[in-house]
């Protein structure tokens, strides 16, 4: 019912309103739900009887939100030869990374779905944000792309999807850009969604870092849902990032890697990276840190989908195809507990 008063509404108010109860769900804070079923009642009252007054009603929403909201993790600084990267943790479990340029000094914010926390982050470590670097056109990443574009005049925002909010560069499979010093090679990976892109980052010295930012694609030890694509898919894009080199990082859009590791465990009981991986991730949210990154090297070895053509994995889905284990495993995981 609610959608439905949503989709007849003029397109920049369903929009706030959309945010507000994606907000409302993804905090920890069941109050923060409780009030917004209440204000969101007041809100379809005034809908429907077509009256102003829901811009002050929806201000005072945000400002609920914005004081009831706890940091899933705590916020790191991770320093590389010729590039930073800063993670900022958004909503309930998502990730925004600001990747900085340390010569030039000029950044990008990887899905920048908080614009408030982005712009303190820029502030705090003085850098000039130039581009917008968007995976996919979710709300939980791309949903700060219009707020963040009217408060940083000419930024770039790139991403492979009409769908994306303030686009100004639509990008394709190895699509290069530069960010300072930064080289930026785009990786299409369409399934979670068809548009969906991963970032692969290097710099063009001896210091040989390289970092994939890679959205609901791949996760540490999983991968996205199949939304809008198939296994094949799937299967092709982990082959994109198997041929990445081994010591690239991976910095992903969630944190899962807890459920993740618990699946891979289930697929391949014997493995015992695995168990090893999950026992650090679980200490490491005891802490409340971040398991972001993983290393390509790593993915290969604990990450079933990953994995489909290792024979242990494909007898668990009791098949010899990889695309079938594929299909199998993805399926399984949507229900597993
Ligand atoms: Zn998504």
């Amino acid at each position: 019912m609610l959608a439905r008063m949503v989709n007849s509404l003029p397109n920049g108010l369903s929009q706030q309103i959309t945010k507000l109860y994606f907000q409302a769900y993804s905090t920890s804070s069941s109050e923060a739900v409780g009030m917004y079923s209440k204000k969101a009642k007041g809100l379809k009252r005034r809908a429907l009887a077509n009256t102003a007054g829901y811009y002050p009603h929806i201000h005072k929403l945000r400002l609920l939100l914005r004081n009831q909201r706890k940091a899933h993790s705590t916020s790191e600084h991770h320093q590389f030869g010729r590039m930073d990267v800063k993670i900022l943790p958004a909503l309930k479990d998502n990730y925004m990374y600001l990747l900085i340029d340390k010569r030039t000094n000029q950044a990008a914010i990887v899905d920048p779905v908080e614009p408030e926390t982005v712009l303190r982050a820029v502030c705090e470590h003085g850098v000039n944000l130039t581009t917008i670097l968007t995976t996919h056109h979710h709300w939980d990443h791309a949903g700060g792309n219009q707020e963040l574009a009217q408060k940083v005049p000419n930024i770039e925002v790139y991403g492979g999807d009409d769908r994306i909010g303030a686009l100004t560069q639509k990008v394709e499979h190895n699509t290069v850009l530069n960010i300072g010093n930064m080289v930026v090679k785009c990786l299409y990976t369409p399934c979670h969604t068809s548009g969906h892109i991963c970032y692969y980052v290097t710099t063009s010295d001896e210091a040989n870092d390289s970092i994939v930012f890679t959205g609901d694609t791949l996760f540490l030890a999983g991968c996205g849902r199949f939304f809008e694509g198939t296994p094949e898919q799937m299967y092709t894009a982990m082959s994109i990032f198997g041929n990445l080199p081994d010591n690239t990082k991976v910095y992903c859009g969630h944190e899962y890697s807890v459920q993740n590791l618990r699946f891979a465990n289930h697929v391949e009981p014997r493995n015992e990276l695995i168990k090893n991986k999950l026992q650090w991730a679980i200490q490491r949210r005891e802490d409340g840190k971040p398991t972001v990154p993983s290393t390509i090297a790593e993915e290969k070895e604990i990450n079933p989908f990953m994995r489909v053509v290792e024979p242990g994995v494909m007898m668990h889905a009791r098949t010899k195809d990889p695309i079938d284990t594929m299909r199998t495993i993805r399926l399984e995981k949507d229900s597993f507990q």
